[in-house]
Order: structure tokens, then sequence, then C-alpha cells
């Protein structure tokens, strides 16, 4: 039997009793004759509590020694878990990203993952052993500095490790049963999604899904490395992310049919992080929109939606709106708040009371009609639309804060993706 990966995220691993459990679960695969690597966050809210100590000290941290700090958090884990698996009479070896072979560049809180040397990884398993490797975190290849690959990172630590090690599968741990066609908080009657494919799950990740890391789902992609995204609380199948021939094939088998076609929706995503700013009254001539979004890339934001209106015919005068995090709302007022007298335009707008709610299927691409019939339930529903964008197998819109509970639902609804069963459990997690 081959190498599988689990990663057990920080609520599966939040004290003893959580870690003992999950030792066994450890132990049973390595019993049923696999080799097991185990990528392990920062027990509970460690990571949160480590920044907020870190700013008690320092209102803006060094990201060098940040780094070395947080990733105490998923020492701390992999330490105590290896004990627990001792315990239980089979023997782990913990190690430190660096120690595993984690090679990132040296950009301190975001850093990339640039290569992975697992030889001790390997030569633990040869030697019988459970390799436990802390997540989030790499050495930096020039520096020799440790680095974290940004929040959620372990879930990208575990697919790297699962593809240099050419394991059977990524697991990743979590507090719920897999992925859902909707957020079980705001739609009780979501239906676990059995397979989705990587491009599909790439967009729901990019459009507020938290449940898997963004860069994790690329990298599974790019490696074809087979992610089971599943609960740690029970032994339940979860949902299986894998290329989307794979899925198609899957769905066939299941209903019983031969027509090779993708559902045509396979889930509701929403995300509350986005801020909405609108460079009011901007003259309409060649390269002012380029400056405006040279000055945001200059100040390294990363926008997502952006909207040129028509310029009104007797003002010959345009608005420009864009979306972008929250996080970066007050970087990019200032960065615009250098060009007016360049570009000239009237005012700023700044509106952090949005949301952004996305349907995502593969299937979309060869069925019409799906626009109209998601706009139609969000009208219904009393929804008003602020901002479009669409790509081949998405459809976004920008609502107000306030509704994105009703326009998940009603989209959830209007595309029959419920179940009559409630079945979405929420195991565990502050969702903090
Ligand atoms: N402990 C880190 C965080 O909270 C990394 C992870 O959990 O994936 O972001
Ligand atoms: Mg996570």
């Amino acid at each position: 039997m081959g190498i599988v990966v689990q990663k057990y995220g920080g609520s599966s691993v939040a004290d003893a009793t959580s870690i003992k459990r999950v030792a066994q679960r450890i132990v049973a695969t390595k019993k049923a004759g696999h080799d097991v690597v185990v990528v392990v966050s920062a027990m509970g809210d460690t990571t949160d509590e480590l920044i907020d100590l870190a700013n008690q000290v320092s209102p803006l941290p060094p990201g060098r020694e940040l780094d070395m700090l947080l990733t105490a958090g998923e020492r701390i884990s992999m330490a105590v878990l290896a004990m627990a698996i001792g315990n239980l009479g089979q023997e782990a070896r913990s190690f430190t990203g660096s120690q595993a072979g984690v090679i990132t560049d040296s950009e301190h809180g975001r850093a990339k993952i640039i290569d992975v040397t697992p030889s001790r990884i390997e030569a633990a398993l040869a030697e019988g052993a459970i390799a436990i490797v802390a997540g989030f975190q790499g050495v930096s290849q020039t520096t020799k500095d440790i680095t974290t690959l940004g929040r959620g990172g372990s879930d990208t630590t575990a697919v790297a490790l699962a593809a240099a090690l050419h394991a059977e599968v990524c697991e990743i741990y979590t507090d719920v049963d897999g992925i859902f066609t909707a957020d079980p908080r705001i739609v009780p009657n979501a239906r676990q999604i059995p397979r989705i494919s990587y491009e599909e799950m790439l967009e729901m990740a990019a459009n507020g899904a938290k449940i898997l890391h963004l860069r994790c789902v690329e990298y599974a992609r790019r490696n074809d490395m087979p992610i089971h995204v599943r609960s740690s609380f029970s032994d339940k199948v979860g949902t299986w992310v894998v290329k989307a021939d794979d899925v198609v094939v899957h769905q066939a088998e299941e209903n019983g049919v031969n027509t090779m076609e993708q559902a045509i929706i396979s889930g509701v995503a929403h995300d509350r992080s986005e801020a909405k700013i609108t460079v009011v009254g901007v003259p309409d001539k060649v390269g002012f929109a380029a400056a405006i979004l040279q000055a945001l890339a200059d100040a390294q934001i990363n926008i997502d939606m952006v909207v040129q209106n028509v310029s009104a015919a007797a003002t010959a005068l345009t608005d420009i709106s864009f979306t972008l995090p929250r996080a970066d709302g007050q970087t990019a007022m200032t960065a615009l708040a250098r060009l007016k007298d360049e570009v000239g335009y009237e005012r700023l707008q700044y509106d952090d009371s949005v949301g952004k709610v996305s349907i995502v299927g593969a299937g979309m691409r060869s069925s019409p009609g799906i626009t109209a019939k998601f706009f139609r339930s969000l009208a219904d529903a009393g929804v008003n639309i602020e901002m479009i964008s669409t790509s081949e197998i998405r459809i976004s819109v920008i609502v107000m804060e306030n509704q994105i509970d009703a326009a998940v639902n009603a989209a959830h609804t209007a595309f029959d993706l419920g179940t009559d069963e409630v079945e979405a459990v929420v195991y565990g997690g502050t969702g903090r």
C-alpha cells in the first residue's frame, strides 16, 4: 500500500483529548498497512493568540521574527501528537518544515514553496515510523531563515509533501464532513458534494469558501494530487477534489446514466472580506484607467472586479469602481489620493459593507440561461446587484453585505442544490 498524507487543522488538535483522538485515527491508518505522513496545524486558536502577543509588544513586528514566533505553534502540536502516537505503541517522529525539506522563497508571511526535498521523511517511513510534519512553514533557500506560507498554509504543506512523496491521496481533516453546496451555517439544507473538480474548487476557494487554502488547490491541480476533505470527528467519506474527468465518470456511474455531462452548478460561495472603491468623475481619456490601476499595483494591492461606466455625454466624465480585500482599503485610498491632481477625478468613495456571492459550476459552459436564472432569483429575493463578473465556470455579484445570506439562499434554492435531510454538522472550531 502507498503513502497517505493526512493533514489535521487547528480545531482537530485543539486540546489533549482531541490530539489523543487524532492519534488513534493515525495509528489505525498505519495498522491498515499505509505509510503515514501527518501534517499538523497549531492547536486551536494558537496562531491568532501568537499574533495578538506580537502586536502587544510591537505594532509592526518584523517578518522574520513573526515567522519564527508563529511556527512555534505548529511545533507544539507536532511534538505533542508524536508523543500521543508513541503512547499507543507506534513510533512517530516530528519534523519542522525545514527538517522535512520544505524549501521556500524568502517572503516572510507569504512564502512560496519552491522545492520539497523530503529525504528525512522518506528515511523515517522506511524505518517504519510515522512522520509528523509542522504545517505552514519552511526555510528560505537564500537567507536560510524560517518562513511561513501565509494563514491557512498547512493545507499547502500537506499537498506539497503528498506530491513530493507521490502519495496516493492527501487527506485534509477538518471540523465539517466535507465541501458543501453552500456554507451550512447560512443554508441549513446545504448538501455535501461527493466530488468536485480542481477548477471548480479553485473558484470556490477564490470566492470565499474557506475550507481549503487556494494555493493548496492550485498545487494539487498542477500535480494531479487527489484531495479528500473529510471530518476528523467522524468516519464518513468526505468530498474528493479531483480531475474534472474523474468527476464526470463518477457522476455518470452514480446516476446510472451514460451522459458524460457535468452538474450545471456545483455550489454557491460567498465572501465578506471585500470592499468597493469608486473613483468618481474620472475624465474619459486614454490612459486614465491604467494610471489608477498602476497606482494600486505599485501598492501591491490585488484587485478583484473592475467596472468602468460609459461616460456621461454632457461631462465626458466616468466612474471606475473596483473591489479589493478590505484589509487593503486604507492603503488603496492613500495611493489613489496621491493621484488626485494627476488624474483630476472628482472624489473617492469607499464602501466596506458589500459582499460577493458566486455560483460555480463547470456545466454552465454549455448551458444557456444560467445568468438569467441567477439574477432572477436575486431579484425575487429583493437583492440588488451592484457589480457583476464572470469566468467560464463562475458568475459573481457584489451585493450589500446584509443581503448576502438572502442572496446565497436564493441562488441555492433556484438551482435546486439542497437536500431534504439536513446533513451538515459542524463539529468544532471557534470560527475565529
Ligand atoms: N496555523 C496556521 C494558521 O492558523 C496555519 C494553518 O492552520 O494552516 O493560519
Ligand atoms: Mg485551515
